[in-house]
């Protein structure tokens, strides 16, 4: 299987102070794999530096077959370099423009099928992923509904057929219930497009019954990885993972269970 990220004793942090320490993190093309852990567990700091946001600190880091040479200066030209290469990054807040429509957002982003740069995805093809989208491609995404706004951002993010996809807190504010219906799309995404996803996600079960592995990390280091089921089994090393934290979302009892309450 391609690799389209390998980490190996990567140090990550901010202006030289290290907040992850030495994790080890593979990603096969078309595989999810999630990535859990309490509140400061250091996961968005590692996505931030997977996609170029954030240089690492020390350790080897290879995203999409470029080798990120550690130091403390983000120069911006990587994180577009990274981007044209294939990755694309769903962050926490969800990245859109609030006064653009939802057609507007994804026509922004067709534009580089357009240009003849990138094999990407149809509008139609993604719309058939997020059917609920179609009725609101004419509302501002400042007016879309929590699960709508997330919808339309993974939307974005697909319509370049990305082949590393980051996506921060998916379920950030929303009802379980729109959790679970939106996460399977981070399956379907994974294995029609053969992008390699990772997903960070407070809802333990729900995020493990999509995903093929994870990791599960305490105070910026590994805890456990394996595959979902391995990782779903060890009840302790989660329980570890989640009170060892600040705040404490319980893990849920095994894949499909419902995570804690939106915000
Ligand atoms: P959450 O689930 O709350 O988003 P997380 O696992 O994604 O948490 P990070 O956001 O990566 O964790 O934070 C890891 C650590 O880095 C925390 O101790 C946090 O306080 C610290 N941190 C985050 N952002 C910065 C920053 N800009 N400058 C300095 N330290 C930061």
């Amino acid at each position: 299987m391609t690799s389209v990220l390998t980490a190996r004793s990567l140090v990550a942090g901010y202006d030289g102070v290290a907040v992850v320490h030495g994790v080890d993190l593979e990603v096969a093309a078309g595989e999810v794999v999630a990535l859990l852990g309490a509140n400061g567990a250091g996961k968005t700091t590692l996505l931030l530096t997977v996609s170029g946001l954030l240089n690492p600190i020390a350790g080897s880091l290879e995203v999409l077959g470029e080798s990120v040479v550690p130091g403390r200066r983000v120069r911006a030209a990587s994180v577009t370099a990274r981007a044209r290469r294939g990755l694309a990054h769903v962050p926490e807040d969800r990245g859109l423009f609030p006064d653009l429509t939802a057609r507007e957002h994804l026509r922004l982003r067709s534009r580089r099928s357009r240009r003849g740069t990138s094999d990407s995805l149809e509008l139609d093809e993604v719309l058939e992923w997020f059917p609920a989208l179609t009725r609101v491609m004419d509302r501002r995404a400042g007016l879309l509904s929590g699960g709508e706004q997330q919808m339309l951002s993974l939307a974005r993010a697909v319509m370049d057929s990305p082949r590393l996809l980051l996506v921060d807190e998916l379920s950030l504010g929303l009802a379980p219930l729109v959790v679970e219906q939106i996460l399977p799309s981070l399956r379907t995404i994974a294995t029609r497009t053969g992008a390699g996803v990772v997903v960070v996600e407070q809802h333990v079960g729900l995020a493990l019954a999509v995903s093929d592995r994870a990791y599960v990390l305490g105070h910026g280091a590994v805890l456990a990885s394996g595959t979902a089921a391995d990782v779903a089994g060890q009840v302790e090393v989660l329980e570890a993972g989640y009170l060892g934290g600040n705040r404490s979302p319980r893990p849920e009892a095994g894949p499909g269970a419902p995570g804690p309450p939106a915000d």
